[in-house]
Protein backbone atom coordinates (compact mmCIF):
# COMPACT_ATOMS: atom_id res chain seq x y z
CA UNK A 1 0.00 0.00 0.00
CA UNK A 2 2.89 2.31 -0.43
CA UNK A 3 1.72 3.76 -3.31
CA UNK A 4 -1.03 5.22 -2.00
CA UNK A 5 1.72 7.08 0.67
CA UNK A 6 3.67 8.48 -2.64
CA UNK A 7 0.17 9.55 -4.15
CA UNK A 8 -0.92 11.72 -1.55
CA UNK A 9 3.04 13.35 -0.81
CA UNK A 10 3.83 14.32 -4.26
CA UNK A 11 -0.28 14.48 -5.74
CA UNK A 12 0.17 12.58 -8.79
CA UNK A 13 -2.14 13.54 -11.63
CA UNK A 14 -1.55 10.36 -13.20
CA UNK A 15 -1.48 6.44 -12.51
CA UNK A 16 -0.52 6.33 -9.30
CA UNK A 17 1.32 3.00 -8.78
CA UNK A 18 4.19 4.41 -10.85
CA UNK A 19 5.09 1.40 -12.38
CA UNK A 20 9.24 1.71 -12.90
CA UNK A 21 10.93 1.72 -16.29
CA UNK A 22 12.19 -1.58 -15.76
CA UNK A 23 8.66 -2.91 -15.14
CA UNK A 24 7.15 -0.77 -18.23
CA UNK A 25 9.63 -2.30 -20.71
CA UNK A 26 8.58 -6.23 -19.40
CA UNK A 27 5.09 -5.49 -19.95
CA UNK A 28 5.52 -3.51 -23.42
CA UNK A 29 7.68 -6.94 -24.30
CA UNK A 30 5.27 -9.02 -23.16
CA UNK A 31 2.01 -7.54 -25.59
CA UNK A 32 1.16 -10.13 -28.15
CA UNK A 33 1.57 -8.33 -31.65
CA UNK A 34 -2.13 -9.80 -32.85
CA UNK A 35 -2.31 -6.98 -35.48
CA UNK A 36 -2.15 -9.85 -38.70
CA UNK A 37 -5.12 -11.18 -37.54
CA UNK A 38 -7.19 -7.34 -38.29
CA UNK A 39 -9.56 -7.71 -40.71
CA UNK A 40 -7.57 -6.80 -44.28
CA UNK A 41 -11.11 -4.85 -44.62
CA UNK A 42 -10.47 -2.50 -42.04
CA UNK A 43 -9.64 1.10 -43.32
CA UNK A 44 -6.44 2.07 -40.85
CA UNK A 45 -6.64 6.23 -40.64
CA UNK A 46 -4.36 8.40 -38.42
CA UNK A 47 -6.01 10.08 -35.51
CA UNK A 48 -5.21 13.61 -35.00
CA UNK A 49 -5.36 14.11 -31.44
CA UNK A 50 -5.62 11.40 -28.33
CA UNK A 51 -7.73 12.99 -25.28
CA UNK A 52 -8.81 9.77 -23.73
CA UNK A 53 -8.59 6.28 -22.98
CA UNK A 54 -11.76 4.61 -22.95
CA UNK A 55 -12.18 0.93 -21.07
CA UNK A 56 -14.44 -1.78 -22.14
CA UNK A 57 -15.50 -5.14 -21.31
CA UNK A 58 -16.06 -7.73 -24.00
CA UNK A 59 -19.24 -9.60 -22.78
CA UNK A 60 -17.23 -12.61 -24.05
CA UNK A 61 -14.81 -14.92 -23.55
CA UNK A 62 -10.96 -14.53 -25.05
CA UNK A 63 -11.12 -16.25 -28.17
CA UNK A 64 -14.09 -14.72 -29.18
CA UNK A 65 -13.23 -11.34 -28.08
CA UNK A 66 -10.17 -11.73 -30.25
CA UNK A 67 -11.98 -12.79 -33.21
CA UNK A 68 -14.86 -10.11 -33.02
CA UNK A 69 -12.46 -7.02 -32.34
CA UNK A 70 -10.30 -7.63 -35.10
CA UNK A 71 -12.51 -9.13 -37.39
CA UNK A 72 -16.06 -7.84 -37.00
CA UNK A 73 -19.22 -8.59 -35.62
CA UNK A 74 -22.65 -9.22 -37.12
CA UNK A 75 -25.08 -5.71 -36.85
CA UNK A 76 -29.08 -6.02 -36.06
CA UNK A 77 -29.38 -4.96 -40.07
CA UNK A 78 -27.16 -8.30 -40.47
CA UNK A 79 -24.56 -6.45 -42.09
CA UNK A 80 -21.18 -7.19 -40.66
CA UNK A 81 -18.26 -4.73 -39.50
CA UNK A 82 -14.95 -4.87 -41.15
CA UNK A 83 -13.37 -5.18 -37.12
CA UNK A 84 -10.87 -2.83 -35.58
CA UNK A 85 -12.91 -2.28 -32.43
CA UNK A 86 -10.05 -1.79 -30.12
CA UNK A 87 -6.57 -1.34 -29.83
CA UNK A 88 -5.63 -3.51 -26.70
CA UNK A 89 -7.29 -6.64 -25.43
CA UNK A 90 -6.40 -7.85 -21.98
CA UNK A 91 -7.66 -11.63 -21.59
CA UNK A 92 -8.01 -13.28 -17.82
CA UNK A 93 -4.80 -13.56 -17.03
CA UNK A 94 -3.67 -10.40 -18.30
CA UNK A 95 -1.67 -11.45 -21.43
CA UNK A 96 -2.17 -8.38 -23.50
CA UNK A 97 -2.96 -8.23 -27.46
CA UNK A 98 -1.96 -5.60 -29.61
CA UNK A 99 -5.00 -5.70 -32.42
CA UNK A 100 -4.13 -2.47 -34.30
CA UNK A 101 -1.37 0.29 -34.03
CA UNK A 102 -2.67 3.13 -31.13
CA UNK A 103 -1.57 6.08 -34.20
CA UNK A 104 -4.78 4.71 -35.78
CA UNK A 105 -8.63 4.95 -35.42
CA UNK A 106 -9.93 2.30 -33.66
CA UNK A 107 -13.95 1.80 -34.39
CA UNK A 108 -14.63 1.19 -30.51
CA UNK A 109 -17.32 4.01 -28.96
CA UNK A 110 -19.96 4.10 -31.23
CA UNK A 111 -22.50 6.82 -30.88
CA UNK A 112 -20.79 8.93 -28.16
CA UNK A 113 -19.90 12.16 -26.08
CA UNK A 114 -18.04 13.57 -23.49
CA UNK A 115 -17.64 17.30 -22.28
CA UNK A 116 -19.34 18.20 -25.78
CA UNK A 117 -17.03 16.55 -27.84
CA UNK A 118 -19.05 13.59 -29.62
CA UNK A 119 -17.11 10.25 -32.13
CA UNK A 120 -14.94 9.81 -29.28
CA UNK A 121 -13.12 6.89 -31.35
CA UNK A 122 -11.71 9.95 -33.31
CA UNK A 123 -10.27 11.04 -30.58
CA UNK A 124 -8.93 8.17 -27.96
CA UNK A 125 -7.71 4.58 -27.82
CA UNK A 126 -9.40 1.38 -26.82
CA UNK A 127 -9.14 -0.99 -24.81
CA UNK A 128 -11.20 -4.93 -23.94
CA UNK A 129 -11.02 -6.00 -21.38
CA UNK A 130 -11.95 -9.86 -21.35
CA UNK A 131 -15.32 -10.38 -19.47
CA UNK A 132 -18.91 -9.15 -18.81
CA UNK A 133 -19.88 -6.18 -17.08
CA UNK A 134 -21.78 -7.89 -14.56
CA UNK A 135 -18.87 -10.35 -13.30
CA UNK A 136 -15.66 -9.16 -11.84
CA UNK A 137 -12.88 -8.68 -13.51
CA UNK A 138 -9.36 -10.30 -12.62
CA UNK A 139 -6.30 -9.29 -10.45
CA UNK A 140 -4.16 -9.91 -13.70
CA UNK A 141 -6.15 -7.69 -15.56
CA UNK A 142 -6.11 -4.33 -13.29
CA UNK A 143 -2.52 -5.11 -13.25
CA UNK A 144 -1.72 -5.34 -17.00
CA UNK A 145 -4.31 -2.43 -17.82
CA UNK A 146 -3.16 0.09 -15.01
CA UNK A 147 0.36 -0.57 -16.48
CA UNK A 148 -0.54 0.03 -20.09
CA UNK A 149 -2.47 2.90 -19.39
CA UNK A 150 0.61 4.80 -17.75
CA UNK A 151 2.07 3.80 -20.51
CA UNK A 152 -0.55 5.30 -22.59
CA UNK A 153 -0.59 8.54 -20.59
CA UNK A 154 3.10 9.33 -20.70
CA UNK A 155 3.32 9.00 -24.39
CA UNK A 156 0.06 10.85 -24.79
CA UNK A 157 0.41 13.04 -22.06
CA UNK A 158 -3.01 12.58 -20.34
CA UNK A 159 -4.05 12.59 -16.81
CA UNK A 160 -6.85 9.78 -14.73
CA UNK A 161 -9.60 12.01 -15.86
CA UNK A 162 -8.72 11.23 -19.18
CA UNK A 163 -9.21 7.62 -18.55
CA UNK A 164 -12.94 6.66 -18.55
CA UNK A 165 -15.04 3.42 -19.43
CA UNK A 166 -17.28 2.53 -22.73
CA UNK A 167 -20.59 3.07 -20.72
CA UNK A 168 -19.63 6.64 -19.44
CA UNK A 169 -19.27 8.35 -22.68
CA UNK A 170 -21.65 6.21 -24.43
CA UNK A 171 -24.94 7.48 -25.39
CA UNK A 172 -28.54 6.78 -26.98
CA UNK A 173 -31.24 8.41 -29.29
CA UNK A 174 -34.84 8.20 -27.74
CA UNK A 175 -36.24 4.97 -27.00
CA UNK A 176 -39.02 3.51 -25.38
CA UNK A 177 -37.78 4.28 -22.06
CA UNK A 178 -36.67 7.50 -22.41
CA UNK A 179 -37.58 10.67 -24.50
CA UNK A 180 -34.31 12.35 -24.79
CA UNK A 181 -31.03 11.54 -26.18
CA UNK A 182 -29.43 9.80 -22.86
CA UNK A 183 -26.58 7.86 -21.60
CA UNK A 184 -27.25 4.17 -20.47
CA UNK A 185 -26.52 2.85 -24.08
CA UNK A 186 -23.53 0.59 -23.34
CA UNK A 187 -23.21 -1.19 -19.93
CA UNK A 188 -19.78 -1.63 -20.97
CA UNK A 189 -17.27 -1.78 -17.79
CA UNK A 190 -19.23 -0.88 -15.19
CA UNK A 191 -17.48 -3.12 -12.70
CA UNK A 192 -14.27 -1.11 -13.83
CA UNK A 193 -12.92 -0.05 -10.70
CA UNK A 194 -10.61 2.58 -11.05
CA UNK A 195 -8.44 2.11 -8.06
CA UNK A 196 -7.54 -1.16 -8.66
CA UNK A 197 -5.65 0.15 -12.03
CA UNK A 198 -4.21 2.31 -9.74
CA UNK A 199 -5.93 5.62 -11.16
CA UNK A 200 -6.56 8.31 -9.15
CA UNK A 201 -9.71 10.89 -8.62
CA UNK A 202 -11.53 11.47 -11.43
CA UNK A 203 -15.10 13.28 -13.01
CA UNK A 204 -17.49 14.02 -9.84
CA UNK A 205 -20.32 14.72 -12.29
CA UNK A 206 -21.08 13.94 -16.03
CA UNK A 207 -20.62 17.00 -17.79
CA UNK A 208 -22.93 15.94 -20.89
CA UNK A 209 -25.65 15.59 -18.23
CA UNK A 210 -24.90 18.63 -16.22
CA UNK A 211 -24.86 20.95 -19.30
CA UNK A 212 -28.64 19.27 -20.34
CA UNK A 213 -26.94 18.16 -23.57
CA UNK A 214 -28.10 14.50 -22.06
CA UNK A 215 -30.84 12.65 -19.57
CA UNK A 216 -28.63 10.92 -16.81
CA UNK A 217 -29.03 7.17 -16.83
CA UNK A 218 -30.10 6.85 -12.79
CA UNK A 219 -28.09 3.20 -12.66
CA UNK A 220 -24.89 4.44 -14.49
CA UNK A 221 -25.24 7.96 -12.47
CA UNK A 222 -25.56 6.20 -9.13
CA UNK A 223 -22.14 3.88 -9.94
CA UNK A 224 -20.00 6.31 -11.27
CA UNK A 225 -20.96 10.04 -9.74
CA UNK A 226 -22.70 8.68 -6.36
CA UNK A 227 -21.47 6.52 -3.35
CA UNK A 228 -17.92 4.27 -4.38
CA UNK A 229 -19.03 0.81 -3.13
CA UNK A 230 -22.14 0.66 -5.25
CA UNK A 231 -20.44 -0.38 -8.19
CA UNK A 232 -18.59 -3.57 -6.62
CA UNK A 233 -21.90 -5.04 -6.64
CA UNK A 234 -21.98 -7.82 -9.32
CA UNK A 235 -24.03 -10.81 -8.31
CA UNK A 236 -27.03 -11.34 -10.34
CA UNK A 237 -26.19 -8.27 -12.12
CA UNK A 238 -27.84 -9.79 -15.34
CA UNK A 239 -30.71 -11.23 -13.71
CA UNK A 240 -34.09 -8.93 -15.07
CA UNK A 241 -35.33 -7.58 -11.55
CA UNK A 242 -38.08 -4.51 -11.05
CA UNK A 243 -34.91 -2.04 -11.32
CA UNK A 244 -32.57 -4.11 -13.54
CA UNK A 245 -34.53 -4.13 -16.39
CA UNK A 246 -33.71 -5.44 -20.16
CA UNK A 247 -32.56 -1.69 -20.89
CA UNK A 248 -30.27 -1.70 -17.82
CA UNK A 249 -28.63 -5.13 -18.40
CA UNK A 250 -28.60 -4.29 -22.48
CA UNK A 251 -28.45 -1.50 -23.21
CA UNK A 252 -29.11 -0.57 -26.37
CA UNK A 253 -29.01 -4.37 -27.17
CA UNK A 254 -31.92 -4.84 -25.39
CA UNK A 255 -33.95 -5.17 -28.43
CA UNK A 256 -31.35 -7.18 -30.59
CA UNK A 257 -31.61 -10.86 -31.53
CA UNK A 258 -28.37 -11.59 -30.18
CA UNK A 259 -29.58 -10.99 -26.97
CA UNK A 260 -31.08 -13.71 -25.19
CA UNK A 261 -33.52 -13.93 -22.28
CA UNK A 262 -34.06 -16.70 -20.87
CA UNK A 263 -37.35 -17.25 -18.83
CA UNK A 264 -37.24 -18.10 -15.13
CA UNK A 265 -39.46 -21.71 -16.50
CA UNK A 266 -37.16 -22.15 -19.12
CA UNK A 267 -38.53 -20.45 -22.24
CA UNK A 268 -35.85 -18.49 -24.34
CA UNK A 269 -36.72 -15.69 -26.80
CA UNK A 270 -34.46 -13.36 -28.27
CA UNK A 271 -34.32 -9.79 -28.27
CA UNK A 272 -35.94 -9.12 -31.64
CA UNK A 273 -38.78 -11.34 -30.48
CA UNK A 274 -39.71 -10.11 -26.77
CA UNK A 275 -41.95 -6.88 -28.32
CA UNK A 276 -44.69 -9.21 -30.40
CA UNK A 277 -44.60 -11.93 -28.07
CA UNK A 278 -44.02 -10.91 -24.45
CA UNK A 279 -43.73 -7.09 -23.89
CA UNK A 280 -41.59 -5.01 -22.53
CA UNK A 281 -43.30 -5.11 -19.29
CA UNK A 282 -44.10 -8.34 -18.86
CA UNK A 283 -40.68 -10.15 -18.47
CA UNK A 284 -40.87 -12.24 -15.83
CA UNK A 285 -38.17 -11.71 -12.40
CA UNK A 286 -34.92 -13.57 -12.61
CA UNK A 287 -35.22 -13.84 -16.53
CA UNK A 288 -31.40 -14.27 -17.44
CA UNK A 289 -30.09 -12.00 -19.63
CA UNK A 290 -27.08 -12.63 -21.96
CA UNK A 291 -25.51 -10.72 -24.75
CA UNK A 292 -23.60 -11.56 -28.13
CA UNK A 293 -25.02 -14.87 -28.31
CA UNK A 294 -24.96 -15.41 -32.30
CA UNK A 295 -24.91 -18.76 -33.51
CA UNK A 296 -25.85 -20.33 -29.92
CA UNK A 297 -28.94 -19.87 -28.94
CA UNK A 298 -30.17 -23.42 -29.70
CA UNK A 299 -27.28 -24.53 -27.54
CA UNK A 300 -28.86 -22.48 -24.67
CA UNK A 301 -32.27 -23.75 -25.97
CA UNK A 302 -31.62 -27.26 -24.54
CA UNK A 303 -32.42 -26.81 -21.21
CA UNK A 304 -30.30 -29.78 -20.18
CA UNK A 305 -28.38 -30.30 -17.29
CA UNK A 306 -25.37 -31.05 -19.16
CA UNK A 307 -24.19 -27.94 -20.09
CA UNK A 308 -21.42 -27.08 -23.08
CA UNK A 309 -18.91 -24.28 -23.17
CA UNK A 310 -18.72 -23.01 -26.56
CA UNK A 311 -16.85 -20.38 -27.89
CA UNK A 312 -19.75 -17.47 -27.17
CA UNK A 313 -21.08 -19.49 -24.09
CA UNK A 314 -18.38 -19.53 -21.28
CA UNK A 315 -18.85 -20.98 -17.66
CA UNK A 316 -19.92 -18.12 -16.55
CA UNK A 317 -23.08 -17.79 -18.98
CA UNK A 318 -24.08 -21.00 -17.46
CA UNK A 319 -22.91 -20.82 -13.83
CA UNK A 320 -22.17 -17.28 -13.32
CA UNK A 321 -20.80 -17.05 -8.98
CA UNK A 322 -21.26 -20.27 -9.08
CA UNK A 323 -18.39 -20.87 -11.52
CA UNK A 324 -15.67 -21.61 -8.61
CA UNK A 325 -17.54 -23.63 -6.25
CA UNK A 326 -17.52 -27.13 -5.30
CA UNK A 327 -21.33 -27.96 -6.54
CA UNK A 328 -20.13 -26.83 -9.88
CA UNK A 329 -18.28 -29.92 -11.95
CA UNK A 330 -16.44 -29.63 -14.86
CA UNK A 331 -16.06 -32.87 -17.32
CA UNK A 332 -13.10 -31.77 -19.54
CA UNK A 333 -12.56 -32.79 -23.02
CA UNK A 334 -9.17 -34.28 -21.81
CA UNK A 335 -11.71 -36.85 -19.51
CA UNK A 336 -10.24 -35.16 -16.50
CA UNK A 337 -13.22 -34.23 -14.14
CA UNK A 338 -12.65 -31.03 -11.94
CA UNK A 339 -14.67 -29.00 -9.46
CA UNK A 340 -15.07 -25.19 -9.48
CA UNK A 341 -12.99 -24.79 -6.33
CA UNK A 342 -9.94 -26.49 -8.81
CA UNK A 343 -10.43 -24.01 -11.61
CA UNK A 344 -8.79 -20.64 -11.91
CA UNK A 345 -10.74 -18.67 -13.94
CA UNK A 346 -14.37 -19.41 -15.91
CA UNK A 347 -12.17 -18.55 -19.49
CA UNK A 348 -9.70 -21.35 -19.14
CA UNK A 349 -12.11 -23.76 -19.91
CA UNK A 350 -11.93 -25.49 -23.25
CA UNK A 351 -14.67 -25.85 -25.38
CA UNK A 352 -16.24 -28.96 -25.56
CA UNK A 353 -16.14 -28.91 -21.53
CA UNK A 354 -19.38 -29.79 -20.24
CA UNK A 355 -20.69 -28.45 -16.39
CA UNK A 356 -23.39 -29.86 -14.21
CA UNK A 357 -24.15 -26.80 -11.66
CA UNK A 358 -25.68 -27.40 -8.35
CA UNK A 359 -24.39 -31.41 -8.13
CA UNK A 360 -22.51 -33.13 -5.16
CA UNK A 361 -20.99 -36.44 -5.80
CA UNK A 362 -19.63 -38.31 -7.06
CA UNK A 363 -21.06 -41.90 -5.91
CA UNK A 364 -19.20 -44.96 -7.94
CA UNK A 365 -21.13 -47.35 -8.81
CA UNK A 366 -20.14 -51.31 -8.13
CA UNK A 367 -21.27 -54.50 -7.29
CA UNK A 368 -22.84 -53.65 -3.47
CA UNK A 369 -24.04 -50.32 -4.74
CA UNK A 370 -26.90 -50.32 -7.38
CA UNK A 371 -28.21 -46.88 -9.37
CA UNK A 372 -31.12 -47.25 -6.94
CA UNK A 373 -29.42 -47.65 -3.91
CA UNK A 374 -27.09 -44.79 -4.58
CA UNK A 375 -30.12 -42.06 -6.33
CA UNK A 376 -33.36 -43.60 -4.78
CA UNK A 377 -36.30 -43.73 -6.46
CA UNK A 378 -34.78 -40.78 -8.56
CA UNK A 379 -32.29 -42.84 -10.73
CA UNK A 380 -34.11 -42.46 -13.95
CA UNK A 381 -34.50 -39.02 -13.06
CA UNK A 382 -33.15 -36.53 -16.02
CA UNK A 383 -31.24 -34.58 -13.15
CA UNK A 384 -29.53 -37.65 -12.26
CA UNK A 385 -26.21 -37.73 -13.93
CA UNK A 386 -24.15 -40.72 -15.20
CA UNK A 387 -20.78 -40.48 -16.03
CA UNK A 388 -19.48 -42.94 -17.84
CA UNK A 389 -16.06 -44.07 -18.34
CA UNK A 390 -14.19 -42.86 -20.35
CA UNK A 391 -15.91 -39.54 -21.36
CA UNK A 392 -20.09 -40.28 -22.01
CA UNK A 393 -22.50 -38.26 -19.85
CA UNK A 394 -25.77 -39.19 -19.45
CA UNK A 395 -28.77 -37.89 -17.42
CA UNK A 396 -31.19 -40.46 -15.81
CA UNK A 397 -33.83 -40.70 -18.25
CA UNK A 398 -31.44 -41.57 -21.20
CA UNK A 399 -30.35 -44.85 -19.57
CA UNK A 400 -31.97 -48.20 -20.85
CA UNK A 401 -30.23 -50.53 -18.77
CA UNK A 402 -28.93 -50.13 -15.61
CA UNK A 403 -27.21 -53.25 -15.11
CA UNK A 404 -24.95 -52.93 -18.20
CA UNK A 405 -23.50 -49.13 -16.82
CA UNK A 406 -19.52 -49.74 -16.99
CA UNK A 407 -17.26 -50.37 -14.31
CA UNK A 408 -16.08 -46.99 -12.40
CA UNK A 409 -19.69 -45.03 -13.27
CA UNK A 410 -20.11 -42.11 -11.38
CA UNK A 411 -23.17 -40.61 -10.32
CA UNK A 412 -23.95 -36.70 -9.41
CA UNK A 413 -27.15 -35.42 -7.65
CA UNK A 414 -28.71 -32.21 -7.62
CA UNK A 415 -27.48 -30.65 -4.72
CA UNK A 416 -30.96 -29.95 -2.78
CA UNK A 417 -30.82 -29.16 0.56
ZN1 LIG B 1 -17.69 -1.10 -25.09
Amino acid sequence: MSFLFFAFIFNFSHASFAYTLKERRSFQHSIIDYRSSLNPGYEKIRRKKTKYIIVHTSELGRKMTLKVVSNGKRLRDGRRTPGGHAHYVIARNGRTYRILDNKYVADHAGLSMWNGETDISQISIGIELVGYHYAPLTQSQYRSVGMLIDILQRIYGLDDRAVLTHSQVAYGNPNRWFRKNQRGRKRCARNFIREKAGLGPTWSYDPDVRAGRLMADPQLSKIFYGRREYYAKTDDANLITQSNTAWSIAGEDYDNQTTVYKFPGGRIYTGDQISDKIGWNRIPAKTVVLLDQEGSISLIKRDDPIKTISDSLTAWSFAGQAYNLKTTIYFLPSGRIKVGSMISDWDDLPAKTKLIVGYRGPYKLDKGRSAYQTAGFKYKDRKTIYYLPPQKLLTGDQINDFKGLPKGTLIFLPNTL
